[in-house]
């Protein structure tokens, strides 16, 4: 299955405890697709300004990442700016700069039309519903989102949830959207909302996965853990792309989905911007997913 992603395209500006890098790549559809294009194709769709070079774009090219649907628009490209604090587990954003994000319109391509999984990146949830329409019957759709469009607009987001088969959120966002504290009510309410498959993201604790089963898998014990910016987004890149690869949803594919989606992140999370995934190899992510199986295997009593 080939997969469609929507988000943002970004230069990113992090300072964490150990070094600061200005203006590096980000963004969220950045991180996912270079993630998910180790398992399937991805077509991209975003937009940055003409301050993005080919410098940048050489991240996305010789992989299995369509760019026909990267729009260019006259301006400056979206930028973040965000701080960790010593325990990498609080970030502040210091800055969002939207620039040509601010009038991003996403217009699918054609030849991306019959993509078969669909994931809409954390953007504005009336923007995700305009992807939803110009699409085909996509046999997955899975969509990720923040604190700042569950209050600002939550009315808006219901609509597009109706419409997710998979929601990947983190704790305190799923407390949000729902009302309830407790992780295992909350995600009783939000799968009401229309998404069946929850993927609660806990940052360094891991990830809870709560569907039809449910399934927990720690994040990778790292001994350097050095800017965690577009973990989410890496995870959802490598919990999708196998998914795609996979070609089902069933219970056994979706946990090892899972760990996936963990293995990729854990690289991520050693570099500054997409450092440590564009050096990765294939070999390495297949070896630390069996060192994954065997730091969370046991046998029955
Ligand atoms: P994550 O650490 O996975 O939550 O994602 C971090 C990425 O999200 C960074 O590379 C930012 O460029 C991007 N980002 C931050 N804020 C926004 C926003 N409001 N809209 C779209 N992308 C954003």
């Amino acid at each position: 299955m080939s997969i469609l992603v929507v988000g943002s395209v970004a230069y990113d500006t992090v300072e964490t405890p150990f070094g600061k890098a200005e203006r590096v790549l980000g963004g969220s559809a950045s991180f996912f697709s270079v993630a998910a294009s180790f398992f399937t194709s991805v077509n991209l769709v975003g937009v940055v300004g003409n301050d993005f070079g080919e410098k940048q774009l050489a991240a996305f090219r010789g992989r299995n990442i369509d760019l026909s649907g990267l729009e260019r628009m006259d301006g400056q490209t979206f930028h973040w700016q965000g701080k960790y604090s010593y325990d990498l587990n609080s970030r502040d954003t210091i800055c969002t700069d939207l620039n040509v994000f601010e009038f991003f319109k996403p217009k699918i391509p054609e030849s991306y039309r019959k993509s078969e999984l669909v994931f809409l990146g954390n953007i504005d949830p009336v923007l995700q519903l305009d992807v939803l329409e110009q699409v085909q019957k996509p046999q997955v759709v899975a969509c990720d989102t923040m604190n700042f469009w569950i209050q600002g607009k939550p009315k808006e987001l219901r609509r597009t949830l109706e419409k997710v088969d998979v929601l990947l959120v983190n704790d305190a966002e799923l407390r949000q959207l729902s009302g309830e504290w407790n992780v295992i009510k909350a995600a009783r309410a939000v799968r009401a909302m229309g998404p069946k498959t929850l993927v609660v993201k806990k940052g360094e604790h891991g990830v809870l996965m709560v569907g039809e089963e449910s399934f927990a898998a720690p994040a990778y014990p790292l001994e350097a853990v050095f800017d965690p910016t577009g973990a989410g987004d890496t995870f959802a890149g490598g919990f999708l792309g196998y998914l795609a690869a996979a070609g089902n949803a069933k219970d056994e594919t979706l946990r090892r989905a899972v760990i996936m989606g963990s293995t990729l992140a854990s690289f991520c999370v050693e570099a500054f911007s997409l450092d440590r995934l564009l050096k990765l190899t294939r070999k390495e992510i297949d070896d630390r997913f069996r060192l994954f199986k065997r730091l969370t295997h046991f046998e029955d009593i």
